[in-house]
């Protein structure tokens, strides 16, 4: 038997040894063995036999023997913005309003202990969906909430709405023109109604002070407790500004980030081109730095909007005369990301709509071009929504990864319906194709807020949404498919899978545990699970039954 370090002379025993019902290794070979030793945080051993470690186990070791028990790597969200769900924590939670007047009373009860002139910020997780008006609120409706302080209420990640208040910090007015790669929302007569997209909601979002360092770390701490008690053991973190870096390296020299964490630093696509090639030369770090527990992934790029914003070949289902748009001209970018290559830097993007797939995919060609040795993996498309099989061919010709993330289609399918139409929303996220064709591709959520990652298992195995039913049923993938789509295959994805990412020797004891297993449990009983142990690098980060306490061992 090997140890981690390659030493086969001596024999060392197990910290905690795991003899359990199932444990699905989700490697290659989609091995599945019954029992697992951890040592100083690294899977040692494994067996097919529930009591085939036994001879590991010293007077030091805790051993779980627990037969009903189903293990999993603990899962991998390849894309969530965790710090901005952190942030979440500590705003107005619109996720808790079901009417427009549930909303605004909310933001009027936190104006109620709010300095006046204070900035009132409120999640972002939140849908217009689960109000019964089924529509973003106006600039007036914020009004109701306060005119004594500015109002930003982000919905998602592109779009922002804003009272009176804060279009008069932004300088907004009845003839103020939309900023590049955004639009400023009007009502009929002309007024702004305080809907912001793209990058108009960036600008107003630069305004806001961010919040303290120390609140930060601990909002940070906080959501990743959140995040390890749904099982998830590792988030890649899609977008952070240089600011979001300082908040992850000083939760990690204080020891609080309990699960792994592999941020994206943003070029900003609304500076001039200059200003970005500068940003990425003089970032110093790059892509691989930093170790197990926070290490930088690479940079950012946003190339469309969400669903509204989306780059479309053809025009929206309702609105005849939009196409999107895209937030970077083509020949600019080619040229930042060749910069960022020549670095040694991964960079991922972000595409929704089938033009800006296209449009990604000849700018990374024309990068590729200009560096010819970069290694497959190196460059990642984020959603890729509207990808036919023309564009999934060259992805995947070019070495280029891809992230899904079936929980935006669960959220936002009806909006996805009503604005693309019928065929479009059904084309969103071809997974199974995706699978079937060979592209380097894994599962995350995006959602930026905890979201139970078995009902992402469920959709992406029924296709099923919130609000409009199934969608695409031709894209679904089977349990086992899905599962691994959200654990080994990020560290695929992410060049790891030789440290940790599956359940075998010489890789970090990162696992979850259930009492049903997950892999052939009926579909619709997934969306009852939860887990009965998380384990991050051999420690219980969520342990509710006391499983790794001493008096539950052996
Ligand atoms: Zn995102």
């Amino acid at each position: 038997m090997k140890d981690p370090t390659g030493n086969t002379s001596a024999l060392r025993l197990a910290d905690l040894i795991v003899k359990a019902g199932r444990v699905y290794a989700m490697n290659r070979a989609a091995d599945v063995h019954a029992a697992l030793a951890v040592r100083d945080g690294w899977i040692v051993a494994v067996s097919d036999d529930r009591d085939g470690l036994d001879a590991l186990a010293s007077d030091g070791t805790h051993v779980v023997d627990d037969p009903e028990l189903t293990l999993l790597p603990a899962f991998f969200d390849i894309h969530e913005h965790l710090l901005d769900s952190a942030r979440n924590l500590a705003r107005v939670r619109l996720e808790d309003a079901h009417s427009m007047d549930e909303l605004i009373a909310l933001i009027r009860e936190r104006a109620g202990h709010t300095p006046k002139g204070v900035w009132i910020q409120t999640s972002n997780g939140w849908n217009e969906s689960n109000l019964a008006e089924g529509r973003l609120p106006t600039a007036a409706e914020l009004d109701r909430a306060s005119t004594d302080h500015p109002i930003l209420a982000p919905r998602g990640g592109h779009v922002s709405i804003t009272n009176t208040r804060g279009l008069e910090l932004m300088g907004v007015t009845s003839s103020t023109p939309d900023p590049p790669g955004g639009t400023i929302g009007h009502l009929p007569d002309g007024t702004p109604n305080g809907v912001l997209e793209g990058g108009a909601a960036q600008t107003i979002k630069g305004l806001v002070p961010p919040p303290p360092l120390a609140e930060s770390v601990d909002n940070l701490a906080d959501a990743c407790a959140i995040y390890a008690a749904s099982g998830v053991g590792s988030v890649r973190e899609a977008l952070i500004l240089p600011e979001g870096w300082e908040v992850y390296q000083s939760a990690w020299e204080q020891g609080r980030l309990p699960i792994r964490c592999l941020p994206l630093l943003l070029v900003d696509p609304f500076r001039p081109q200059a200003d970005r090639l500068a940003f990425v030369e003089g970032l110093g770090a790059r892509s691989g730095f930093g170790d197990d527990w926070l290490r930088l992934w690479g940079l950012k790029f946003v190339l469309d909007g969400g669903v509204a914003g989306a780059g479309m070949e053809e025009p929206f289902a309702n609105n005849p005369s939009w196409t999107g748009h895209l937030n970077w001209d083509p020949d600019e970018m080619t040229e930042v990301v060749s910069h960022a290559l020549a670095r040694n830097w991964k960079v991922a993007t972000h595409a929704v709509g089938d033009r800006t797939v296209r449009t990604v995919l000849d700018v990374y060609e024309g990068a590729l071009e200009r560096n010819p040795d970069t290694p497959p993996g190196t460059l990642v498309v984020e959603h890729a929504f509207l990808a036919d099989r023309t564009q999934r061919a060259r992805a995947i010709a070019l070495g280029i990864s891809i992230t899904v993330q079936h929980p935006l289609l669960y959220v936002n399918g009806k909006e996805i319906l009503e604005s693309w139409g019928p065929e479009r929303a059904a084309a969103v996220m071809p997974v199974r194709s995706w699978v079937e064709e060979g592209a380097t591709v894994a599962a995350g959520t995006d959602t930026v807020r905890p979201f139970d990652p078995m009902l992402n298992v469920w959709g992406m195995v029924t296709r099923g949404t919130k609000d409009v039913g199934v969608q695409g049923a031709d894209h679904a993938v089977d349990q086992y498919t899905a599962i691994e789509l959200y654990t080994s295959a990020g560290t695929r994805l992410t060049g790891e899978a030789d440290r940790r990412g599956t359940l075998e020797p010489n890789r970090l004891a990162d696992f979850v545990a259930y009492r049903v297993d997950p892999v052939t449990a009926p579909v619709d009983e997934l969306l009852s699970l939860t887990p009965a142990l998380t384990c991050v690098g051999g420690h219980g980060v969520h342990d509710p039954h006391k499983l790794l306490e001493p008096a539950n061992g052996a």
